[in-house]
């Protein structure tokens, strides 16, 4: 069971309140934290969770940080919200992040976080208000685990920039149903936390496998957690050398020894190869949005395409049009096989280059992030691309749907320092084994 210290409920409640005013970590906060507390029983009686927006709640609105779904208030809960409850967790509020997973930093969208450490700079991205809160409420000692989601590192980099953990399971193994969608064959549900313990319990509560979600995967994960030989990844080292060295210096510390191994596939082709994939499959889940069904709508005049432009002009951000755009030239009759299904190929040669590693590794190593969190007035200068670099060293997991988890390795000027572990599909306990503490 979790206790909160002084358990006076309309306090808790004005506390997230004041917290939110500074930093925007939520979009909605749960007025009935109490009445959850009073019913709450189980695996995780008492323990606070906080749930990205993209991800299902009853009766609480659910947008994907976006203007398209204001007053969406879903009917059902996802499968990973009803096991929590199930369990006892108490659903505090649903955090902010770019609009349907869109960035790395959390400013596409119309409530931006602010990082915890320093209010001028990012939480990090997509999940950037799951990971602020992460780590404000373990400064203040208040039981607590985020629910997040990654399509191409949305939990491992907002959880290095807020110095707290984010895991992100093997694709399949936590079910999406109820999550709105960012990209299918990417999308992945994880945990935050500020300790190893209470992720792990939070990951046995929502892993199994779904009937409801046809990628759930049904299959058991291995249940030896134990870490023989890691590597590093040693393109991943081309970053600031302050966080270089950090990182080798944990490496050593934990593990001994270490191997530098070379990954040339990944290096050169996840970023494309993800960007293209990402954008295609997003640029179809979005044709729902269309101001007819839910959401946000206008007065219906013109025709239906007309219509439709009007209110997805109006609602969406740029950085979710600019994918639209990009992802339906990828699939385009005459260009699909030289992007959407090249891409798709590339992808599985990466695939086979992490799996010929783990024949001999438990673990692979990388910093999470090229930087430190970045400023908001340094944001603003970074081009598109620019701004999909900076994802150069989570995407590779994330297309081969391994595990993978940020740690705190330290800190570079006064702010966190992410290091990944990446184990081998269905290995995900190695993430969790204390030695990565
Ligand atoms: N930054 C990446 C993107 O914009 C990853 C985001 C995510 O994992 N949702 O696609």
């Amino acid at each position: 069971m979790f206790r909160h210290k002084g358990s006076d409920w309309f306090k808790m409640l004005n506390k997230l309140k004041t917290i939110n005013k500074e930093y925007n970590f939520f979009n909605v906060i749960s007025e009935d934290i109490e009445k959850q507390e009073k019913s709450s029983n189980g695996k995780l009686k008492g323990l606070f969770v906080s749930i990205k927006d993209c991800i299902c709640v009853k009766d609480m609105e659910s947008r994907a940080g976006s203007r398209i779904l204001e007053g969406y208030k879903p009917v059902f809960n996802a499968t990973v919200i009803q096991r929590l409850i199930d369990e006892g967790a108490i659903i505090i509020g649903k955090t902010s992040q770019d609009e349907f997973g869109f960035g790395s930093f959390s400013v596409n969208t119309y409530n931006i976080p602010k990082n915890p450490f320093d209010k001028e700079r990012t939480c990090g991205g997509s999940s950037g208000g799951s990971a602020g809160v992460t780590r404000k409420l373990s400064e203040l000692k208040i039981k607590h685990v985020s629910i997040a989601e990654s399509t191409g590192g949305s939990i491992a980099c907002p959880a290095a920039f807020c110095g707290v953990y984010g895991f992100t399971p093997t694709y399949g193994v936590v079910s999406r149903y109820g999550l709105i969608d960012y990209a299918n064959s990417l999308d992945k549900i994880g945990v935050m936390a500020d300790n190893l313990s209470d992720l792990k319990k939070v990951f046995d509560v929502i892993k199994e496998y779904d009937p409801m979600d046809s990628t759930s995967l049904n299959k058991e994960l291995n249940n030896d957690n134990s870490i023989k030989k890691v590597a590093v990844i040693k393109e991943s080292l081309n970053v600031n050398p302050e966080i270089k060295e950090l990182i080798l210096k944990t490496v050593k510390d934990k593990f001994g020894s270490y191997d530098l191994i070379s990954l040339p596939l990944v290096e050169k082709y996840a970023i494309p190869v993800y960007y293209i994939l990402a954008m295609a499959e997003s640029s179809t889940n979005l044709a729902k949005y269309c101001g007819m069904r839910y959401g946000s709508s206008l007065e219906l005049k013109g025709n239906f395409d007309e219509y439709f432009t009007e209110v997805r002009t109006k609602f969406f951000e740029v950085e979710s049009k600019r994918r639209i755009i990009l992802g339906t030239f990828a699939r385009m009759a005459g260009y699909r096989d030289a992007f959407y299904i090249k891409a798709a190929k590339v992808r599985n040669l990466i695939i086979q280059e992490y799996k010929k590693a783990f024949e001999k590794y438990d673990l692979l190593i990388s910093p999470t992030m090229p930087v430190i969190a970045p400023k908001f007035s340094e944001i603003k200068k970074l081009t598109p691309l620019e701004n999909y670099m900076m994802d150069i060293l989570t995407v590779g997991p994330n297309l081969a749907g391994l595990p993978h988890i940020s740690c705190n390795a330290g800190f570079v000027k006064k702010m966190p320092v992410g290091i990944m572990y990446i184990a081998n599909h269905l290995n995900d306990y190695k993430l969790m084994n204390e030695k990565l503490k």
